[in-house]
């Protein structure tokens, strides 16, 4: 290996090492960017500009309060023997699934991980995601600061669409069900008021604050199709939405999460029976699911008001992260 690249490894391993603050759940992310006959990357895809938006997506994830981000591990410029992807349209199933093919095919040449998720750019637009085997892929094409990568990243750790299918234009023109019950139904060409007419019979400015609320939780979603007016403004991911990308993260995404999260609900939650991984097992006590998870897992609490069942102070005796699922949560110190 010649002295520079030496250099360049340890500088990329230095900017892009798994860095010290994975004490939550965490996504290991690996990045390629295909490259034209010339070596040259889509324009607005440099390094440094993959990594801002890493950083705009950790800020998202931030802003749900469930303690897990992205840990973007490596950006690798593919070389330009494979420049016949470069203009490939990537919101494609059929590329897609040839892409995966033959990168975990030839894991080296296409710097496939099996425990990454992988994602690919190009220089077309929007994307595409996930396809069979056993880790799938993100195919999308030059998203510099938008919100496509995320909602790829979202398919992958479980979730549908808002509207539960395609968009209107491809068809889909009744909602659909995604699976997730605090988001209200949606059409990827309804407008707000569409949307409150459907759930409420009023318009959205009519609405109560509440119900405005709801409505924005699927207008603004990341995983709806209404990125068409508003791009990098599509920020939400609700509760619900959070509790299946746990629920994924725990089970099939397992090779590609550090750290798990241990969902505790003091009305159905068991200590002894379950291990706190998906949302139908949850633990009963904090004492519990201390005990029964791992370092630096996410403890998500249902919530409401948690007695230590012995009398005295709390003593947290391992490191673990706590979030609240759904509202307050009180410690208190008397049963
Ligand atoms: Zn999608």
């Amino acid at each position: 290996m010649k002295a520079r690249t030496f250099l360049a490894l340890l500088a990329l391993a230095v900017c892009l090492g798994p860095v010290a603050s994975h004490a939550q759940v965490f996504w290991r992310v690996s990045v390629k960017v295909f490259t034209d006959s010339g070596g040259n990357r889509p324009t607005g895809r440099t390094d440094a500009e993959i990594q801002d938006d890493y950083v705009y997506y950790n800020r998202l994830l931030a802003n749900y309060a469930r303690g897990c981000q992205f840990s973007l591990v490596e950006i690798v410029q593919l070389p330009s023997s494979l420049s016949s992807w470069y203009n490939m349209q990537a919101r494609d199933g059929g590329n897609t699934s040839e892409l995966r093919v033959n990168a975990t095919s030839n894991t080296v040449l296409y710097a496939y991980q099996n425990n990454m998720i992988n994602i690919y750019i190009n220089n077309s637009s929007s994307g595409f995601c996930c396809g069979g085997g056993v880790n799938g892929l993100i195919f999308t094409g030059n998203e510099n600061d938008h919100i496509t990568p995320v909602h790829e990243i979202g398919h992958m750790l479980g979730l549908a669409h808002t509207q539960g299918c395609a968009s209107c234009g491809e068809g889909c023109t009744t909602p659909g069900d995604d699976g997730v019950s605090d988001t209200i139904e949606d059409l990827s060409c309804w407008t707000r008021d569409d949307i409150s007419q459907n759930s409420f019979g009023v318009n959205y400015a009519n609405g109560t604050a509440a119900q405005r609320d709801q409505v924005d939780d699927v207008f603004l979603n990341i995983m709806s199709y209404h990125y068409g007016n508003f791009n990098n403004l599509l920020e939400r991911l609700t509760p619900g939405q959070m509790d299946r990308v746990a629920n994924t993260a725990n089970s099939t995404r397992d090779n590609v999460t550090g750290n798990y999260f241990r969902f505790v609900d003091l009305s159905l939650g068991n200590d002894i029976l379950f291990n706190g991984l998906s949302t139908s097992a949850p633990f009963r006590s904090i004492d519990g699911a201390i005990t029964g998870s791992g370092t630096d897992d996410v403890l998500v609490i249902r919530a409401g008001t948690y007695s230590k069942s012995v009398a005295g102070s709390w003593r947290i005796t391992a490191n673990r992260v706590l979030t609240s699922r759904n509202g307050t949560v009180r410690l208190t110190r008397t049963p």
